[in-house]
């Protein structure tokens, strides 16, 4: 399923993803939809594979705001942004997802489109404060699980 276009007033504030340059951070945002992060069968395989229990983990972003449970891993969006917002969580944290509210990470994972850990990693925008509005990755992402400019 495409991102909520209105998640702000549909969802709550669960926590916050801190970049290590202490400056940065961009909110997450629950409840997540279980429905929508079961739906891809390469992403139920990779959990299983794991053996991680697949859950739902909500919105990642404040002003490039990923849905985690929506996004299948296909890296389309790491590939084409111009100012390499994005990257593979797991390739710097390789953690459950869930573990990732009130995180720090510093922006040393993986930006290449096809360096996914697994079908489990998502893509982080990490670096958000850098985007630029071309809207790219909006346009590009295979589930629509991308909204820029979030904050109404
Ligand atoms: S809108 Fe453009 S610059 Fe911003 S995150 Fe998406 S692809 Fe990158």
């Amino acid at each position: 399923m495409p991102i909520d276009q209105d998640f702000p007033r549909n969802h709550q504030v669960i926590g916050r993803h801190n970049h290590g340059d202490g400056k940065h951070y961009h909110f997450i945002w629950g409840p997540g939809s279980i429905s929508d992060a079961a739906a891809n069968g390469d992403v139920r395989a990779a959990y299983a594979a794991r053996n991680e229990e697949l859950v739902p983990i909500g919105v990642h972003g404040t002003m490039v705001a990923v849905d985690w449970d929506s996004c299948i891993a296909d890296g389309s969006c790491i590939q084409v942004c111009p100012v390499n917002v994005f990257q593979w969580y797991r390739t710097e944290n390789d953690v459950p997802a869930v573990d990732m509210v009130n995180a720090t990470s510093y922006g040393n994972g993986s930006d290449g489109k096809d360096n996914r850990l697994d079908y489990t990693d998502k893509s982080e925008p990490i670096r958000e404060h850098e985007c630029i509005w071309c809207m790219a990755c909006v346009t590009v992402c295979p589930t629509k699980a991308i909204k820029v400019d979030c904050v109404s």
